[in-house]
C-alpha cells in the first residue's frame, strides 16, 4: 500500500479531512454534548503535546490529508493552543476551527496569522436564558459579541445550531432571519445520541419540517436551494435577498456516509473512524515508543463501516445499547 492510498477504505472513500480534538475539557457544559455528571478526562500526560499533535498531523498530511479542523471539547481552553496552531500552520493544509467562541476574541490575530479563514461557532439559542439552560453557563452576551467580532474581522462564520424539538425548534425562523443582515451560514444540526445525553427520536426535527417552516415564512419560491460543496454534510439554502444562508445536517435520518471523507483523532491520540463507531485505534502509544503509526491508520480506515459506524438501519437507534457505549461528543471531538 502506498502512502497515498492508506486513507482509502474498502468502499473507495478517500479520507482527506482530519478533525483533531485538542482537549476533552470545556468552558461550557452543553446538555446534548456531555452528561450531567461530566466526563472522565484523560490525565494531562495522556494527551498529545503540541509536538505530538504536529508530528502526527504531519504523517497524515503525508498520507493525503488536505484539510484539518481543530475541535474538542473547547480547543481554545488549551493554554498551548497558540503554539499548536503556529506549528500546524506550517503544514500544507486548509486549517479550520470549531469553537464555542467564549474566549475567541483573544485569538483573532493568531487565527489570522495561521491562515484560518472559516470558523464554526456553536450557538443553539438567540435567547440568553435558553442559552444558559442548554450550555449550563451564562456566556450568551460574550458569544454573541464574539460572533459579531469574527464577522467584522472578515472570517467566514458558520453557526452550528443543534435542534432539539420542544426546546429551540421555535427559533428556526429567527435563526434564518438572522442571516438577512449577517453574512453567516446557520447550520441546523440533528441531535445525535451519545452516552448519557437523553437522546430520543421524538426530539429530532426533520429536514422537511425545517424547510416547511421556511416555505411558510418566505414561500417555496423565496427559498433557494444552493449548490453543496463536494463532501458537504449539509444541504444548503438561502432566502432571496438575504446576505447569509442556512443549511440542514441530518446525520441521523439522512446520513452522508457514502461520501464521507472524515477521520477523527481524539485528544489522547486515538483514531475514531466514524462518530458513531464504538471502536478506537490508539496511535499515541506507538508513536511515543518510536513505532510506525501507518499500519494502525490503515487498520482503522479498513475497519470503517459503510454506514454510521455499523448502525445501518433506523431501528438501530431504538436500542440505546447501540450508542450508549459511544463516548460523549465532548470526548470524541465534534
Ligand atoms: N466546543 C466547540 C463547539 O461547541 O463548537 C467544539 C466541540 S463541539 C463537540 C463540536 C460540535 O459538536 C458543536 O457544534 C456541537 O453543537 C456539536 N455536538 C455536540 N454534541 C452533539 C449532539 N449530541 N448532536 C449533534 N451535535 C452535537
Ligand atoms: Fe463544550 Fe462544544 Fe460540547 Fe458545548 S458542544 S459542551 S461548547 S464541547
Amino acid at each position: 500500500m502506498t502512502d497515498t492510498n492508506i486513507l482509502t477504505d474498502k468502499y473507495g472513500r478517500k479520507h482527506s479531512y482530519l478533525r483533531i480534538s485538542l482537549t476533552e475539557r470545556c468552558n461550557l457544559r452543553c446538555t446534548y454534548c456531555m452528561p450531567e455528571h461530566g466526563v472522565a478526562v484523560s490525565p494531562w500526560g495522556k494527551l498529545m503535546s503540541p509536538d505530538e499533535v504536529f508530528e502526527i498531523a504531519k504523517r497524515f498530511v503525508g498520507m493525503g490529508v488536505t484539510k484539518i479542523r481543530l475541535t474538542g471539547g473547547e480547543p481554545l481552553v488549551r493554554k498551548d493552543f497558540g503554539q499548536i496552531l503556529e506549528k500546524l500552520s506550517t503544514l500544507d493544509v486548509e486549517l479550520s476551527l470549531t469553537s464555542n467562541a467564549v474566549i475567541i476574541d483573544r485569538y483573532i490575530d493568531q487565527l489570522k496569522a495561521a491562515g484560518i479563514k472559516t470558523v464554526n461557532i456553536s450557538l443553539d439559542s438567540l435567547h440568553p436564558t435558553k442559552f444558559k439552560t442548554i450550555t449550563r453557563r451564562d456566556n450568551f452576551d460574550k458569544v454573541k459579541q464574539n460572533i459579531d467580532k469574527l464577522i467584522q474581522e472578515g472570517f467566514k462564520v458558520k453557526i452550528n445550531c443543534v435542534l432539539i424539538k420542544g426546546f429551540n425548534d421555535n427559533e428556526i425562523i429567527d435563526f434564518i432571519r438572522y442571516t438577512q443582515n449577517n453574512p453567516v451560514t446557520v447550520r441546523f444540526i440533528e441531535f445525535m445520541p451519545f452516552d448519557g445525553n437523553r437522546w430520543n427520536r421524538d426530539k429530532l426535527v426533520s429536514h422537511e419540517e425545517i424547510l416547511n417552516m421556511a416555505f411558510a415564512e418566505w414561500s417555496a419560491t423565496g427559498v433557494e436551494r444552493l449548490v453543496d460543496e463536494a463532501h458537504d454534510t449539509s444541504r444548503n439554502y438561502s432566502v432571496h435577498g438575504f446576505q447569509g444562508s442556512f443549511a440542514i445536517i441530518s446525520t441521523v435520518t439522512n446520513p452522508f456516509c457514502d461520501s464521507c471523507n472524515r477521520i477523527r483523532l481524539t485528544a489522547n491520540g486515538r483514531i475514531k473512524n466514524c462518530l458513531f463507531s464504538n471502536s478506537e485505534v490508539d496511535l499515541l502509544t506507538t508513536f511515543r515508543e518510536g513505532g510506525d503509526i501507518t499500519p494502525l491508520v490503515a487498520q482503522a480506515i479498513q475497519a470503517k463501516a459503510p454506514i454510521r459506524g455499523g448502525m445501518s438501519t433506523d431501528e438501530s437507534f431504538s436500542d440505546p445499547n447501540n450508542y450508549n457505549q459511544n463516548r460523549s461528543m465532548i470526548a470524541i471531538g465534534g
